[in-house]
């Protein structure tokens, strides 16, 4: 079984290029102080931010109300297209599609746009690989190759605003209303870039996308310290754990950061999470048929969640290649949901989206690299 040195805070990518600076990695004091070392006034900071998070453009043609010849340096030194779209693949009549993104230094993420009944959720990438390795995920097995920037992450959810916007997306036009950090990577290793990035998510416009702080979930391997300071942060987001077991001896396989941050300690930091942010705390368990969906682990789940503030998602396991394992039988899937509920934990199944175009749980890989196509 893979197993990758527990990383964490001191997880540091191979050297990879950085992305270039755009707007969206700033605070709006930075924006008007990038436009000052340009020579503009401060303000055309803020004018951008209207254009890219209010209109959800960036191209100086549709600025009209910054002077034409200020436009072009303006867009370039703080608008850079970061990502191309490379394949976009649909599914569920055109209600969910995942976008695969080529970025500047020819890296590739993917993100997932999944359109629901009076909801529209963006799953995004917060890294270009991942180094937490966890056998049953496509991602965690080909390692970490850098950080995404908070920009490359914003872009994710500004392209599906947009193609929500503009009425590209089936069911008509509408707005993302939910962000979910359960693309590729592990957003709490990439701490500082995933927090700018949700700021840049929730601050209202012009500042932001003015998405719902708490309509955004960042969910974790279970890096304990990360999980703290995110207490700390008094942001009300969602929080999700990946908990896949009870017990220590088979979460250090499936979850082989738990050997540095046990199932206790990951427990107890979130339960200190919920407390702060005054919300329940989302466990996530991927239900792999004959590994971990024994009746007496979902009674040992049970009685590590009662009396606390939690709620269990339990995932049918996606398929990955070359994984031996499957998903739970229904069967067995519904008696794990009903031992947990009759203990009166809140449970649910989650409706899982983008299977066949490998768009779901564990599934992103980057595979893809072709030209553009488009497949629906
Ligand atoms: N690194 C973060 C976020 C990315 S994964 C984390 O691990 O939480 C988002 C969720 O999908 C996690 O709960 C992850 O464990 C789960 N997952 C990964 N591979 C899966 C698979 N093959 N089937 C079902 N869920 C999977």
């Amino acid at each position: 079984m893979p197993v990758s040195h527990p990383a964490g805070a001191g997880q540091r990518p191979r050297a990879a290029a950085r992305p270039p600076l755009h707007l969206a990695d700033l605070d709006p004091p930075g924006r008007r102080g990038a436009a000052e070392r340009l020579g503009q006034p401060g303000f055309r900071g803020d004018q951008l931010s209207r254009h890219y998070f209010g209109r959800l453009t960036d191209d100086p043609g549709d600025m009209t109300d910054v002077p034409a010849a200020a436009r072009g340096p303006l867009a370039e030194a703080l608008l850079p297209r970061l990502l191309t779209a490379q394949q976009e693949l649909s599914c569920d009549d055109g209600q969910t599609r995942k976008t695969l993104w080529r970025a500047l230094d020819g890296s590739y993420v993917e993100s997932v746009l999944m359109r629901y009944p009076g909801r529209v959720t963006m799953c995004v990438s917060s890294q270009a690989g991942c180094g937490m390795a966890c056998p049953f995920c496509a991602t965690g097995q080909a390692g970490l190759t850098r950080n995404l920037s908070a920009a490359e992450i914003v872009a994710q959810v500004v392209a599906g605003a947009r193609a929500l916007a503009r009425g590209e997306v089936a069911g008509g036009r509408g707005r993302v209303s939910n962000v979910v950090f359960m693309g590729m990577g592990e957003p709490l290793a990439n701490y500082t870039r995933v927090l700018a990035a949700v700021r840049r998510i929730t601050d209202p416009v012009p500042d932001g996308l003015g998405i719902s702080r708490r309509a955004v979930t960042i969910s974790t391997v279970g890096l304990v310290p990360a999980i703290g300071r995110l207490a700390g942060e008094g942001l009300p987001v969602r929080l999700a754990v990946s908990l896949h077991a009870p017990d220590d001896a088979l979460r250090d396989q499936l979850v082989p950061v738990n050997r540095r941050w046990p199932v206790a300690e990951v427990l107890d930091a979130a339960w200190g999470y919920a407390a702060a942010a005054g919300r329940r705390v989302s466990i996530e368990y991927a239900l792999i048929r004959d590994v971990n969906d024994q009746a007496w682990r979902a009674e040992a789940l049970a009685g590590l969640l009662e009396g606390h503030l939690a709620h269990v998602n339990l995932i049918p396991l996606n398929p990955t290649p070359g994984s031996r394992w499957t998903a739970s039988e229904p069967g067995v899937m519904r008696e794990f949901e009903e031992r947990l509920a009759r203990r009166g934990i809140p449970v649910t199944i989650r409706d899982t989206r983008g299977r066949q175009i490998d768009g779901a749980c564990g599934q992103l890989a980057a595979a893809g690299r072709g030209g553009p196509v488009h497949i629906s």
